[in-house]
C-alpha cells in the first residue's frame, strides 16, 4: 500500500497504474487546489489489486466535513429557482452593485472564470443539444474553454481549473458517438470564433477534437449533479480530489450542497481510521437494476457490494 500525496507534491500522482474501477486513468501532475479545502484526515493511497482509494487516516465522527470544495466548471438547470440566485455562488441575488449577482467579489470571479467571456458566445447550437438530448456536458467544457482563454488572456497560464479538469480520469467515447461529437466541436469552435473572443486556428490548438473528446469523457465519469437548498440544480466538475471517491452503494460519505455552490463531503457514519472513503454514483434511493443500468452505461463497471449482494435477483447474479 502506497501513499499518495493529494496535492502538496504533485509528482507522486504520475504514472498511476490503469486499475481505476471507473475507467482509464489519465493522471497528470494535479495542479495546486485552490478551490479545494481538506478538512479532516483523508489521503491517497495506492491498493495493490485495487488502485487508488481515498482511506480516512483517523476515526472521523459521523457528520465530520471532510472536504469543501467549489465546481471547477457548473451548469445550472433551467428552472425557476435558477432566475433568482447569484450566477456565480448560486446564494441570494442583489440588484447591486452587478444584477445577477450577490456581490462584486462574485462578479469579479465570475469573470475571471471565463463568465463574461463565454456570454458574447453564440452556443444556441450547444444549447439545442442540452434542451433535445439532456446533454449538458458540451457546455461544460465551454466553460472549461472560457476559463483557460481567459486565464491565458490575464496570465499567460492555463487557470487551475483547466488543469484540474485536464488531470480528471475519463472514460472513451465510443465510435459511434463520434459523429456527434466532431459537430459540437465544430460548434463550439464557431460559437467563439464567431464572437471574435479567439480565431479558429488558435481554437483548435488549445481544443482539439481528441482534447474535447477528453473532457467529455471526464465529464462522463465525474460530473456530479446536485442540488443546493435554494432548490438550484446544478451540473459540476470538481476539483480532481473531489474525484477520487470510490463507488460503494452504501456510501460512508455523502455529498451535498447547502445555500451555495460548495459542495461538502461529509461522514455519514463513524468511520475508522483506515477505512476506505467512499461516495455512491447513483442516487441510493433506486433499486438495484436501475443502480446497475447507471453503472454500467456510465461507469463500465458491475458494482458487487454486500448492498447489490443481497439486493441482487437470483436470476440475474451476474448483471
Ligand atoms: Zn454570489
Ligand atoms: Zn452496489
Amino acid at each position: 500500500m502506497r501513499r499518495l500525496h493529494l496535492s502538496s507534491r504533485p509528482s507522486a500522482w504520475r504514472g498511476l497504474p490503469h486499475a481505476s474501477a471507473r475507467g482509464p486513468t489519465a493522471w497528470r501532475a494535479p495542479p495546486r487546489a485552490p478551490h479545494t479545502r481538506p478538512l479532516a484526515s483523508i489521503a491517497l493511497y495506492e491498493l495493490e489489486g485495487k488502485g487508488r482509494a481515498l482511506l480516512a487516516e483517523a476515526n472521523i465522527c459521523a457528520g465530520a466535513t471532510l472536504l469543501q470544495c467549489v465546481p471547477i466548471a457548473k451548469e445550472l438547470k433551467a428552472t425557476p429557482h435558477a432566475a433568482a440566485v447569484c450566477t456565480h455562488c448560486l446564494g441570494p441575488r442583489r440588484a447591486a452593485p452587478r444584477a445577477g449577482f450577490c456581490s462584486e467579489d462574485c462578479a469579479a470571479e465570475y469573470s475571471a472564470a471565463g463568465g463574461d467571456l463565454l456570454e458574447r458566445c453564440d452556443l444556441r447550437a450547444l444549447h439545442a443539444v442540452h434542451a433535445e438530448q439532456n446533454r449538458r456536458f458540451p457546455l461544460l467544457v465551454a466553460r472549461l474553454l472560457a476559463s483557460l482563454l481567459e486565464g491565458l488572456r490575464r496570465s499567460g497560464e492555463a487557470p487551475a481549473e483547466w488543469q484540474h479538469a485536464m488531470a480528471l480520469c475519463h472514460a472513451v467515447i465510443p465510435d459511434d458517438a463520434m459523429a456527434q461529437v466532431k459537430e459540437e466541436h465544430a460548434a463550439l469552435v464557431a460559437g467563439f470564433t464567431s464572437a471574435g473572443v479567439s480565431d479558429a486556428q488558435s481554437l483548435q490548438l488549445l481544443l482539439p477534437l481528441e482534447r474535447y473528446t477528453q473532457l467529455l469523457g471526464a465529464a462522463q465519469l465525474n460530473a456530479f449533479e446536485l442540488q443546493t437548498s435554494r432548490g438550484v440544480v446544478i451540473s459540476c466538475l470538481l476539483p480532481s480530489v473531489a474525484s477520487c471517491f470510490n463507488h460503494s452503494c452504501e456510501p460512508n460519505v455523502l455529498v451535498s450542497c447547502g445555500e451555495t455552490h460548495q459542495v461538502s463531503f461529509v461522514a455519514g457514519r463513524e468511520i475508522s481510521e483506515g477505512e476506505e472513503l467512499c461516495i455512491s454514483y447513483a442516487p441510493l434511493d433506486l433499486d438495484y437494476e436501475a443502480r446497475q443500468q447507471i453503472f454500467k452505461y456510465k461507469y463500465a463497471f458491475t458494482c458487487t457490494c454486500s448492498r447489490c449482494a443481497e439486493e441482487c435477483p437470483e436470476d440475474k447474479p451476474h448483471m
